[in-house]
């Protein structure tokens, strides 16, 4: 199999992607066509589907094979599963899909959101969604039955304000996304719902991000990321 295109996403770091790209729906993607692909046949009606299908491979991970019982971070990360009941990134076969929303084919490019890819994937195919075929009202999903709902509150040191406003300057889209991405709480599952006085580095664009979960007064927790 050839690549047919590599998608440009905001995230240039594997740590903090969303492990489903529909939890984070407003992070984009462009996915560039390599040109042996004849794009405007390739995707003539693509337009009419809202939501496509994307095949590609998680070749960051290439290098470090698969194991055939992995930890998903569902399940906190101390208990072990087989590779195909999960959706890990370390498979036989290094293929991930995502569900993503089509937002439209411009300049010989096509504008997706819903993205849990990192910068420059290797895309593999696009198919359309197809709801009467893709919705299984009966299905179970295991230890994945609910939607992970971490929501935590961010707020921001004051010294990273202006960097804020130049970032939101070069992409609109920088703080809604960076906020998006902090509230999912991005820490391995085992750390989550509680505060610790690491403090964490993330890549979002072209910036490098430093985040603390601290204990707030109510005793909930909060995040305190600030920008280098
Ligand atoms: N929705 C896809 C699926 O189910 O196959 C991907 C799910 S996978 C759990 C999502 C994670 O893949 C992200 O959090 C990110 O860390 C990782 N990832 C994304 N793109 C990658 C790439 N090109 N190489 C390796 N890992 C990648």
């Amino acid at each position: 199999m050839q690549a047919i295109a590599n998608i440009q996403t905001p995230f240039s770091q594997k740590f903090a992607i969303p492990r489903q790209g529909n939890g984070l729906s407003i992070a984009k993607g462009k996915i560039k066509f390599l040109p042996h692909i004849d794009v405007m046949q390739a995707l003539d009606g693509i337009d009419a589907f809202s939501h496509l299908w994307i095949l590609f491979v998680f070749h960051d991970n290439l290098a470090q094979g698969y194991k055939s019982k992995v930890r998903p971070p569902r399940l906190g990360g101390n208990k072990k599963m087989g590779v195909f009941a999960t959706r890990s990134t370390f498979r036989p076969n290094a293929i991930g899909m995502s569900l993503v929303k089509n937002l439209g084919f411009e300049d010989k490019e096509l504008h997706v959101s819903g993205v849990d890819l990192l910068n420059n994937t290797p895309i593999l195919d696009i198919k359309p969604y197809l709801p009467y075929a893709d919705i299984e009202n009966t299905a179970q999903a295991g230890y994945a039955e609910e939607k992970p709902t971490t929501s935590l509150k961010v707020n921001f040191a004051d010294s990273v304000y202006d960097t804020l406003d130049r970032l939101s300057t070069q992409h609109a889209d920088y703080l809604p996304l960076l906020v998006s991405v902090l509230e999912q709480d991005p820490r391995p599952a085992y750390k989550q719902q509680q505060a610790d006085n690491k403090v964490y580095h993330l890549a979002l664009y072209n910036s490098d991000v430093h985040w603390q979960v601290l204990a707030n007064q109510n005793n909930s927790n909060s995040q305190a990321p600030s920008i280098l």
